[in-house]
This record gives C-alpha cells, structure tokens and sequence, in this order.
C-alpha cells in the first residue's frame, strides 16, 4: 500500500535519504520488533523505532518507572514514577506516533516463555538488564531464526552486537554461559544517563538497517568507552563448541 500524505509528510526527512525513500519506509511499516527490556536502552531504542515508523513494536519489560530511571530513561516523566514501564512507554510512543501498533507485554520472561512472546515479531533488540534475559533471548532468536541487535551499556561504557544466531555467531559464542553469570546492577557500578542514550541510538539504527536490508554481516562488536573515545571493533567467530548454536544444527 502506498504512502499516506500524513506518512509522506512526517518521514519526508528519511525518505529523503536514498538508502529509505518509499520502499523503505514501506518496509519499516511492514517491521515488527520485539524490544526486550524499557530502560536505559529500550529507552531510545523504542523512541526511536516509533519515530521512524516501524509498524508494530512489541515492548517487554517486568517492572514499574523508578524515580532513580530518569537520568537516564528520557521516555518517561516524573509522573509515571510507580507506573508499569510496558504501558507507560505505549502510551508515550502512542502519543509521539498514533500511526504505529505498540503491544506491551508485561512480566519477566525466560526460557520457553520467551519464545512463546518474540514468535510474532521479525527483529529483536536485546536492552536486558540481566543475564539470564539475555541468554533467553539469544536462544529463542536462534530457535526462530530471528536476527538481534544486542547492547549492553554501564558507567561510561557500552557495546553493541548484531546477531544472526542462524548464519553466524551468537551471543553465546561470544559469551559462553552468560546465563549463570551475575550482572552488576546500575546500582552498584554506576551509569551516565548519555552512556545509555548514545548506544541505545545505535542499537535503534542498527535494528533500521536490519530492516532496510542495509546491515553488515552478522557477529560485529562494537566496544565505547566515553571516557576517552576508545571504540573497539572486532569480528566475533562462530563457535563449534558454543553450547547454544554449535549443536543447535546437529540436533534439529
Ligand atoms: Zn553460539
């Protein structure tokens, strides 16, 4: 179906861009992601996906907006402060973005679960705040044959990862038993609100690209640190031995 006026009017700016133009924002309408967790990362992450005008965005997330999110959590206002994160950020992007789907999914999800709830989308973006989310989401991406954006960011530093868990590497083979591990919470080690904001908007450009047909091949790293414009970039390998992947091809 071809462009609204309203949508010609309102994405004029990308559509400009020769990389988008029609077809592209066609496909982004098209789109459904799935975004695992409504922080720091989901923040501008989901922000920026309604903007842009993805079509349906699922929006994960088990817990209310704290006071102590705002520094950091630009989607909220104060006065969402006790509220579910899930309905808040629905109605914010509703309200940037009426034209779009936004379902909320409240509640932590974790093994089967999470297969069960990412199965309608096409994309996923990893803004976790825990392990054992993340390894859940790598392995239901991988059993749905989904690509994934993965960030993770704390204090002044962040990295960035896409994953294509059935063409590449995936997030265990880079990490391998992240689901046992613990994770230092916000809490303990600190975190520049800009910090979350500046790789959240890369994860948000890097779930466009996926979309557009533009991404680069699966298994890139990405490594910020802010405190001295260090950036690191490597290739991640595929792992015979993952405990995720290598024998997902031998089994199924
Ligand atoms: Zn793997």
């Amino acid at each position: 179906m071809a462009l609204t006026e309203e949508e010609s009017l309102r994405y004029s700016r990308q559509l400009a861009l020769p990389e988008i133009g029609p077809a592209g924002q066609e496909k982004l309408r098209a789109a459904r992601v799935a975004v695992v967790g409504a922080g720091g990362l989901g923040s501008p992450v989901l922000a920026y996906l309604a903007g842009a005008g993805v079509g349906e965005i699922g929006v994960f997330d088990s817990g209310p907006v704290e006071l102590s999110n705002l520094h950091r959590q630009p989607l909220y206002a104060a006065a969402d402060v006790g509220t579910p994160k899930t309905a808040a950020a629905r109605r914010r992007l509703l309200e940037a973005n009426p034209g779009i789907t936004v379902v909320a999914r409240e509640g932590r999800l974790t093994g089967a679960d999470m297969a069960a709830a990412l199965a309608p989308y096409r994309f996923a973006a990893d803004c976790c705040d825990n392990f054992a989310t993340r390894a859940a989401l790598n392995r239901a991406c991988l059993e749905l044959g989904i690509p994934f954006v993965h960030a993770a960011v704390g204090q002044m530093e962040g990295q960035l990862a896409v994953f294509d868990p059935r063409r590449g590497p995936c997030l265990e083979c880079m990490w391998p038993g992240i689901g046992s591990e613990k994770e230092r919470s916000g809490a303990e080690a600190g975190i520049l609100g800009p910090a979350a904001g500046a790789i959240g908007c890369l994860q948000a450009a890097e779930i466009i690209k996926l979309i557009l047909g533009l991404g680069g091949p699966a298994g890139r790293f990405l490594m910020f640190d802010l405190r001295g414009w260090t950036v690191t970039a490597a290739e991640i390998k595929k792992r015979p031995d993952c405990p995720v992947c290598g024998s997902y091809f031998t089994t199924v």
